[in-house]
């Protein structure tokens, strides 16, 4: 992945599309910002950074947990060939889908329900990003990871998480390690927080 390009598509992408009314003027800082439902969109130099972390190409599929405001799903698209994205709220869900659309992207499968399950319909993915935080890397999500593929995950309790770069070689054989500390919102469902 080209580093010059993402920053430049960095900054050419306005977050004001993506959060609502009052709050679009606070959009150019580098901070989190409400999206409605208690949810949040990350400060832009972390989904910077983590979409760096991704190391994507247009060969690759994208699995995304917690689509959210569609900030992040737009940098998997314009850097992946193929984005599945998977959201339990479906208000949260359809805005993305719409804001997605507006911007011209046409590779990005939405979905509504639990993604703390992944997307097995089109398993295995090359890249997994969950945009939540998890009590610990949920099993399907690493089950649906392609060998020689990575996934980022936070992991840790409410609050204060570690970044958790998982990878799997050409073997299967899994590995993890953490790259950094970080605050989401909790990953609910069947294999979510406390879990
Ligand atoms: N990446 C998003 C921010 C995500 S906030 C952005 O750029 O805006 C975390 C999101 O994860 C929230 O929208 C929340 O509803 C969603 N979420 C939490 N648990 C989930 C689950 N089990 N499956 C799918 N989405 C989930």
């Amino acid at each position: 992945m080209d580093d010059e390009k993402l920053r430049a598509f960095f900054r050419s992408l306005d977050r004001s599309l993506f959060v609502e009314g009052g709050l679009k003027p606070l959009a150019p800082l580098d901070r989190p910002l409400p999206i409605g439902f208690g949810q949040t969109v990350s400060q832009p130099t972390l989904v910077l950074d983590m979409t760096a972390a991704l190391e994507l190409d247009k060969n690759c599929r994208v699995l995304e947990i917690g689509t959210g405001s569609g900030y992040q799903t737009t940098f998997l698209a314009e850097f992946a060939g193929e984005v599945f994205t998977v959201e339990r709220i479906p208000e949260l869900s359809l805005q993305a889908r719409e804001r997605l659309a507006r911007l011209g992207y046409s590779n990005i499968r939405f979905r509504t329900g639990d993604g703390s399950l992944g997307w097995a319909q089109y398993a295995p993915y090359d890249r997994i990003i969950v945009t939540a935080a998890a009590g610990s890397v949920p099993p399907r999500l690493i089950a649906q990871l392609k060998n020689g593929g990575r996934m980022l995950i936070p992991v840790g309790p409410p609050g204060l998480q570690e970044l958790t770069l998982v990878t799997k070689d050409e073997n299967g054989a899994v590995g993890a390690r953490a790259l950094y500390a970080v605050t989401f919102v909790e990953l609910v469902g069947d294999f979510g927080w406390g879990k």
